[in-house]
């Protein structure tokens, strides 16, 4: 619990919402400003910023959980499913409590995704070894 942390609050209670469901280690509720309605947030009960801390235990708890939602969206009319998180501030995150949003999407309701753009073999390359490298020393370290 952080006390200085909104979604804490929803938690406790002290902040009102819409749940739709929850259990021993996850609570999911309707999001105050959602892209559709139906647009639900997933989050760990445990306090954690975002998928940089959350243990490997919370983050399979909220798998299992934004499977459910998902599901449950398709099942009453959704015909598609955004999952998104954003982790830190440059990526959109503005509650740093770990929360999955999971996005009701129907054929033609206008969002778009961000588009990508071709980089030269060289900078892959570099990129891809660099990653490799460190992927490899924290397999490792493990
Ligand atoms: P982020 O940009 O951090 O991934 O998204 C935070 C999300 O939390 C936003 O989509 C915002 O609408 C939602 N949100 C912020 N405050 C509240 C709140 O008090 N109640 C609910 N239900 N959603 C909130
Ligand atoms: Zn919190």
């Amino acid at each position: 619990m952080d006390t200085d942390c909104i979604f804490c609050k929803i938690l406790t209670g002290d902040i009102p919402s819409l749940k739709v469901y929850e259990d021993e280690s996850t609570y999911a509720f309707l999001d105050i400003h959602p892209v559709n309605t139906g647009h639900i947030l997933v989050i760990p009960k445990r306090h954690s910023r975002n998928i940089l801390d959350i243990s490997d235990e919370d983050l399979a708890s909220l798998t299992a959980t934004a499977k459910k939602a998902a599901q449950a969206l398709i099942s009453t009319g959704a015909e598609g499913v955004n999952i998104i998180t954003n982790n830190e501030k440059p990526a959109g995150q503005v509650v740093f409590h770990t929360h999955w949003h999971i996005v009701p999407r129907y054929e033609g309701d206008g969002f778009t995704h961000w588009r990508g753009t071709a980089r030269s073999e060289e900078e892959m390359e570099a990129k891809r070894q660099e990653l490799e490298k460190k992927l490899q020393d924290m397999h490792r370290a493990a």
